[in-house]
């Protein structure tokens, strides 16, 4: 019997066949190749009726409508929107104890000697809720939904430029840090439509251990990861407050949402409008 071959295998995934039409088997090479072309033919059509709905009545994606939901999700729980900038300075790496023999600094892209494209929003969080803690009454959350940049090895749980949500609340009680730090996961994964998830502890190179969100085995896939505080990083801040904290990816919220193994066709790109190649 013979199976598709690697570029047919390719093409039907980026037309999104679905895994009952990948896992196909024929008798023969003539008779595959004719039904290639035939499933394509009829691919290219869904596609292209796909993207006439976006232009005539969506026209926004779906991860435009997921970022809209998070913010109005998050807003109607008390917590304010920042948008800090996406150059970041070396300074406040190094607040993050993000130095020169760190595991991360190797994935850093640098603008210049001091600046940075942001690898994560937390640093520029603390800044901001280091004057908010002057000014605000406790307890006090903010959110920010915003492109990271990475060096990564281009797995497919990866990409270079990502969209962090990061959500932050501080000067809670120390006792309420857990259950909180739980309902905001919550928060993202109701308004995410994500309901097989769980939490676990892991290492992590900048705050010692985080507690992540992951998709249930077999995918296990990482979707967000939290911290609490007070914490050591806290002393560079001046920040000396009770705090959860928890940064998802918001491609991989979306990807986790239609059990996909592949972030590709979630992320911002020149290839893809929600979900569908252009290379029709
Ligand atoms: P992973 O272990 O999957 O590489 P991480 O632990 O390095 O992720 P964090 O620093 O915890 O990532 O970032 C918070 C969230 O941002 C992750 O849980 C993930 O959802 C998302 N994320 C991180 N790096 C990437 C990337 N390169 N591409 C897409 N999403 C990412
Ligand atoms: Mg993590």
């Amino acid at each position: 019997m013979k199976k598709w071959t690697e570029t047919q295998k390719n093409r039907l995934l980026e037309l999104n066949a679905d895994t009952k039409n990948l896992a196909q088997e024929f008798e023969d090479e003539t008779k595959r190749n004719k039904s290639f072309q035939m499933l394509i033919t009829a691919l290219v059509k869904t596609q292209k009726i796909k993207l006439e709905k976006m232009r005539s009545n969506k026209r926004r994606s779906r991860f435009c409508l997921l970022c809209d939901k998070l913010v109005k999700a998050l807003t109607s729980k008390g917590f304010v929107q920042v948008t800090t900038p996406t150059m970041m300075a070396k300074s406040l790496l190094k607040k993050m104890s993000i130095t020169d023999f760190h595991p991360l600094t190797k994935q850093i892209f640098w603008v210049d000697s001091n600046r940075c494209l942001r690898p994560m929003l937390a640093p520029h969080l603390y800044y901001i809720m280091k004057d908010l803690l002057r000014i605000w009454e406790k307890p006090i959350g903010i959110f920010e939904i915003g492109s990271c940049f990475r060096k990564e090895s281009e797995g497919a749980r990866h990409t270079s430029e990502f969209t962090m949500l990061n959500v932050c609340e501080f000067g809670l009680p120390m006792e309420k840090r857990q259950t909180r730090l739980e309902e905001l996961a919550g928060f993202v994964m109701e308004a995410s439509h994500i309901d097989d998830y769980e939490l676990e502890t892991e290492e992590s190179a900048v705050y010692g251990s985080t507690i992540d969100v992951v998709t249930q085995k077999p995918h296990g896939l990482e979707l967000g990861s939290g911290a609490m505080g007070p914490h050591p990083l806290d002393d560079a801040w001046k920040i000396n407050e009770t705090w959860v904290g928890i940064g998802f990816g918001v491609e991989r919220l979306l990807m986790a949402k239609d059990k996909s193994n592949t972030l590709g066709k979630y992320t911002r790109s020149l290839t893809w409008l929600d979900g569908v190649r252009l290379n029709l």
